[in-house]
C-alpha cells in the first residue's frame, strides 16, 4: 500500500521547483490548480487519521487558489504556507526530501532567499563575538554566524530558523530559575539552586538497569556534593580542580545530597546555563539547549542593540512598554521575573498589534469596493417563509435581518454567522440566497465535503423547489462538486456562466478555474473554520465584491472571534429550535463497550439509528484494530455483533458516489448504523439517528466531539452520545468529563481553549492568521488594549504612510507573511 509519506514527498518535491522557477506555476504541467485534484485523491487515499485528511483538505484548497493568485509574493507566501502545514503535521516529509537530495544544499532557499554574496564576503578571522557583516541585515543567512555551517544551519532551518531575524524570534519555550546561589554546606532536598565549587574527584558505576551513571564530587568552603550524569561525556569536558557553576535540583540518595544531571559551566565565561533564569529553548534533533543558549547569547548581546524601535516613542511611553532592544535581550536572558514579565507584556503587545492592524487592513480594503445593493421585499420574504414547515426563532430572526440589511448596503458585507451545531443556519443562508436571486444575481454556497454538498443541495431544492423569481423565471440550484465530470460539468459550468442557474452549491471545486458567475451576488461559506482566509478571498474572487456570508458552527468566544475574524462583523445564533430534547452523554470504559451495544440493538429495534465513529479508516498493523479503525470494526461488527441489523460503513477513502451511496441509504433508515471515520463530522443531518457512539474518544478534541454528538438530537426522539475510552491521561478524563456535564458549545470552546490553547482548538493555522510566538489568543487583556491601540492608528493613519509609522508598516508586513498589502 503506498505510505502515507507518499503524496507529500512529490508535493513537496514540485513546491520546491517552484520556488527555484520564480512562482510561475509551471512546476506542474497544467498548473497547480489542475494538479492539485489529482493530488487530493491520492493524499486522501492515504491519511491514516483525521488530521491527516483535513491536512490534505486544507493544502488541496491552498492548490487549488494558487493559480489565480496575482503576484510571485503571494505565491510565495502560499507555498510556504503549505510547507509549514506539512511540517507541522508530518514532519519527517520534509526531512525525507531534503535528505534525498544530493549533493547537501544549504537550508531550503525560501522562506527568505539566501544570499551568496553575503556568505562569500564573510570576514575569514571569526571573532568571539559576532561582529555583524558591514553589510548585514538582520534578514542575513544564518550561516554569515561564525560557527554556523550547512549542518547546523540545517539544524536550525527545521526550527524554522533561517536568518538572524529568526534566531532572534526563537524563544524561550519556558525558563528555569537559578538564580538562587547556595553555599553547598547549606543545601536542602528539593532546593532548585546553582552551586559554584571545584571539582575534585570523578567515578563511575552502572546502574540496575544497565545504564553508565558518571559522577563528580563538587565542593566549596562549606561542603561537598555529589553530581551524577548519565552522559559520559560530561566529565570529559570537566577539568578536575578548576571551579565551574552547576544548576539543578538537590535530591537524596542513599541519605546523601546529590545534583542529578546538574547544568554546568565555567564560571569564567558569561553564565547563560546557570545561576540565573536559564531559557529553555525549542529544540531539534542533534542540537542541545548549551549550544544554542551560547549562540543565542552571542547573536542577542550583538544584535539587540541595533534593533530599531517601530513603535512610535511617545506611543510605547504611554503604554508603558519596555523598549524593544531591551526586550529581546531580556526575553532570552532575562535579569529576573519582573524583567522578564515586562519584555513578554512588550512582545505579547507587538503581535497582538501587528494582528490587528492587518485585520483591520484587510477589512478596509474590502469595504473600500462596492456592491450590489440588493433589497428585501416583505413579499419577497414572507413567500419564502410561508414555505418553510416551521417558524424562524428569534435569534434566527434576528441574524436574518441582519444580513439582509447588510444586504442592501453598497458596501461588501462581510458577516460570519455563528451557531451551534443544530441551531438552524442553513435556512437563514437559504433565505438570504433566495432574495439574492430575487435580485438577479447569482448566490454560491461553498462547504468543506462532497457530502455535506450533496446534502446541501437536497435540502436547499426542497426548501426552494418549485419556487418562482419576481421576473417570471423558476429558480434554479446545482450542484458542482469534484465528482460532477464530463458533460454534466461543462453544462452546469455553461449554465453558471449564463446565469441560467441562481443558486449554486459546492465544494472548493467552485473556486477552481473554469468556474465563472455571470454575476455572482452573494457568497456562502459554511463551516468556515475548514477554509482558510485564502479561500474566502478565491470564493470572493468569483464575483464583482459579492456579499460574503460566512457560517460556522465552531463556537468561538467573543473576543476571540472580534480578532480572528476581525474582518467580519458578527452575528450569533444563541437559541436551539423549539422541542428539541438534551443529549445523555455518558463515558464508558472499553470494558463496558457491551452494554453500548445492547444499548444500541435496542435503540434499532424501536426503528432508531445509529452511528459508530471510529479514529481510523483502516489498520493493518494494530492488534486491536477492530476498536480504532472503521473497515476493521465494520466486518467485525457486522459478523459478530449485530449480525441481524444492516450496517454501513463511510470514510473518506470511498469515491464520492460510493459515500453519497451509503449516506443516503443512511438518510432514508436502509441502514441501520453507520461505522464511520470523521467524514460524518461536518453538518450530516438524519433526524431519525438517536445513537452517537464513538470509540477512543480520547483521540478527538472538544469541538469535534461536539461536531460528532450534534448529528443525533436532530429530530423528536430522545438521544445519546455515548464515548467509549480509557481516559488514560487527566486531560482526557477532563474532556470526557466536560463532554458528559455540558452541551453548550461556547461552553466546550472555551474548556478546550482552556485545556489546549487556541493552537488546537482553533488552529491559527486554519484561520489564516499568521502563527503567533509569545502572544495567547486567549490573553483577553492584552488583545482588547491592542484592538484599541490598533485602533486609534489606524484612525490617525489607515495606510501607515506617516513617517512615525514607516517601520511598523515593514512589521506587520513580515508578520503577515507580505498577504497584506500595505502600500
Ligand atoms: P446547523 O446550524 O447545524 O447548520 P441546520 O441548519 O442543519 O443546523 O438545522 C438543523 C435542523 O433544524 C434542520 O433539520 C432544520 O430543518 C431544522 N430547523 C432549522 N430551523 C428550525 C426552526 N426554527 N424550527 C424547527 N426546526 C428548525
Ligand atoms: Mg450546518
Amino acid at each position: 500500500m503506498a505510505s502515507v509519506t507518499d503524496p507529500y514527498v512529490k508535493l513537496i518535491k514540485i513546491l520546491r521547483l517552484e520556488q527555484q522557477q520564480g512562482y510561475q506555476d509551471r512546476a506542474v504541467i497544467g498548473g497547480m490548480a489542475r494538479f492539485a485534484t489529482e493530488w487530493e485523491k491520492e493524499a486522501q487515499a492515504t491519511a491514516r487519521n483525521s488530521q491527516q485528511a483535513a491536512l490534505a483538505r486544507d493544502i488541496t484548497a491552498l492548490l487549488i487558489g494558487y493559480t489565480a493568485l496575482p503576484d510571485p509574493e503571494t505565491r510565495r507566501a502560499v507555498i510556504e504556507k503549505i510547507l509549514r502545514q506539512v511540517e507541522d503535521v508530518m514532519p519527517e516529509v520534509l526531512e525525507k526530501v531534503e535528505r534525498r537530495r544530493e549533493p547537501p544544499t544549504p537550508p531550503p532557499a525560501p522562506p527568505r532567499p539566501a544570499r551568496p554574496t553575503e556568505e562569500a564576503a564573510k570576514p575569514k578571522a571569526r571573532p568571539a563575538v559576532p561582529a555583524p557583516p558591514p553589510e548585514a541585515g538582520l534578514d542575513a543567512p544564518v550561516t554569515t554566524l561564525p560557527g554556523i555551517g550547512s549542518v547546523n544551519a540545517k539544524r536550525l532551518a527545521r526550527l524554522g530558523i533561517h536568518t538572524i531575524a529568526d534566531l532572534l524570534q526563537h524563544f524561550p519555550r519556558r525558563y528555569v530559575n537559578y538564580a538562587t546561589l547556595k553555599p553547598i554546606g547549606k543545601l536542602r532536598v528539593g532546593d532548585q539552586v546553582t552551586i559554584i565549587g571545584n571539582v575534585w574527584d570523578f567515578g563511575e558505576r552502572i546502574t540496575r538497569g544497565g545504564r553508565k551513571l558518571v559522577h563528580a564530587i563538587v565542593s566549596d568552603a562549606s561542603g561537598s556534593i555529589q553530581a551524577t550524569w548519565f552522559n559520559p561525556y560530561v566529565i570529559r569536558q570537566l577539568t578536575k580542580g578548576k571551579t565551574y557553576a552547576f544548576s539543578g535540583t538537590v535530591d537524596a540518595y542513599l541519605g546523601r545530597l546529590v545534583m542529578v544531571n546538574p547544568e554546568w559551566e565555567p564560571v569564567e565565561k558569561d553564565l547563560v546555563n546557570t545561576a540565573r533564569l536559564v531559557p529553555v529553548y525549542p529544540l531539534t534533533q542533534g542540537m542541545s539547549q548549551r549550544w544554542l543558549r551560547r549562540l543565542m547569547k552571542k547573536v542577542v548581546d550583538a544584535w539587540a542593540p541595533r534593533l530599531e524601535d517601530y513603535l512610535p516613542e511617545p506611543l510605547r511611553q504611554e503604554l508603558g512598554l519596555m523598549a524593544l532592544s531591551e526586550a529581546y535581550r531580556q526575553i532570552h536572558f532575562p535579569d529576573d521575573e519582573e524583567t522578564l514579565r515586562a519584555a513578554r507584556r512588550r512582545l505579547v503587545f507587538d503581535e497582538l498589534l501587528f494582528l490587528q492592524l492587518g485585520v483591520l487592513h484587510q477589512r478596509q480594503v474590502w469595504r473600500s469596493h462596492s456592491a450590489h445593493s440588493l433589497i428585501t421585499h416583505k413579499a419577497w420574504l414572507d413567500q419564502f417563509l410561508g414555505r418553510l414547515p416551521f417558524t424562524l426563532t428569534q435569534a434566527q430572526e434576528r441574524a436574518l435581518h441582519e444580513i439582509l440589511e447588510d444586504m442592501e448596503k453598497t458596501t461588501p458585507m462581510s458577516r460570519l454567522l455563528q451557531g451551534d451545531v443544530g441551531s438552524g443556519k442553513t435556512v437563514v443562508a437559504a433565505a438570504a440566497m433566495w432574495i439574492a436571486a430575487c435580485n438577479g444575481v447569482q448566490a454560491a454556497l461553498m462547504v468543506p465535503t462532497e457530502i455535506l454538498a450533496e446534502q446541501h443541495y437536497r435540502s436547499l431544492t426542497r426548501l426552494l423547489e418549485g419556487m418562482t423569481l419576481p421576473h417570471g423565471v423558476p429558480l434554479r440550484i446545482a450542484l458542482l462538486t469534484g465528482s460532477v465530470r464530463g458533460r454534466e460539468r461543462e453544462e452546469i459550468l455553461r449554465d453558471i456562466a449564463t446565469a441560467r442557474v441562481h443558486i449554486v452549491v459546492g465544494t472548493h471545486a467552485l473556486i477552481q478555474e473554469g468556474v465563472e458567475f455571470h454575476n455572482l451576488g452573494l457568497a456562502v461559506v459554511d463551516e468556515q473554520h475548514r477554509f482558510g482566509v485564502e479561500q474566502r478571498a478565491a470564493l470572493r474572487g468569483k464575483g464583482h465584491y459579492p456579499h460574503l456570508l460566512v457560517m460556522s458552527a465552531t463556537p468561538i468566544p467573543r473576543t476571540l472571534a472580534l480578532t480572528v475574524y476581525g474582518d467580519l462583523d458578527l452575528s450569533v445564533i444563541d437559541e436551539m429550535p423549539p422541542g428539541r430534547q438534551p443529549i445523555l452523554t455518558r463515558w464508558l470504559k472499553p470494558t463496558e463497550r457491551e452494554r453500548a451495544y445492547a444499548f444500541i440493538r435496542r435503540q434499532v429495534e424501536a426503528g432508531r439509528q445509529a452511528f459508530i465513529i471510529y479514529p481510523r479508516v483502516e489498520s493493518d498493523d494494530d492488534e486491536a484494530a477492530e476498536e480504532k479503525a472503521a473497515v476493521n470494526a465494520f466486518e467485525f461488527l457486522q459478523k459478530e455483533v449485530f449480525p441481524h441489523l444492516r450496517l454501513g460503513l463511510l470514510h473518506g477513502r470511498l469515491k464520492g458516489d460510493e459515500k453519497d451511496r451509503v449516506m443516503r441509504a443512511f438518510a432514508a433508515g436502509e441502514i441501520d448504523i453507520l461505522v464511520a471515520t470523521s467524514v460524518v463530522e461536518v453538518g450530516i443531518d438524519v433526524p431519525n439517528a438517536t445513537v452517537m457512539l464513538i470509540e477512543s474518544a480520547e483521540r478527538f478534541g472538544l469541538a469535534q466531539l461536539h461536531q460528532f454528538r450534534g448529528r443525533v438530537g436532530r429530530g423528536k426522539h430522545k438521544s445519546y452520545c455515548i464515548l467509549i475510552s480509557e481516559g488514560n491521561t487527566p486531560e482526557a478524563v477532563e474532556r470526557l468529563r466536560a463532554m458528559e456535564t455540558t452541551q453548550d458549545g461556547f461552553k466546550l470552546a472555551e474548556k478546550d481553549l482552556e485545556l489546549r490553547g487556541p493552537g488546537d482548538f482553533f488552529g491559527t493555522r486554519q484561520s489564516g492568521l499568521p502563527p503567533l510566538r509569545l502572544a495567547k489568543l486567549t490573553d483577553t487583556k492584552t488583545l482588547d488594549l491592542a484592538r484599541r491601540v490598533a485602533r486609534r492608528i489606524y484612525e490617525q493613519d489607515p495606510d501607515l504612510s506617516r513617517p512615525e509609522h514607516k517601520a511598523l508598516a515593514e512589521r506587520v508586513r513580515v508578520f503577515w507573511g507580505r498577504e497584506a498589502d500595505f502600500s
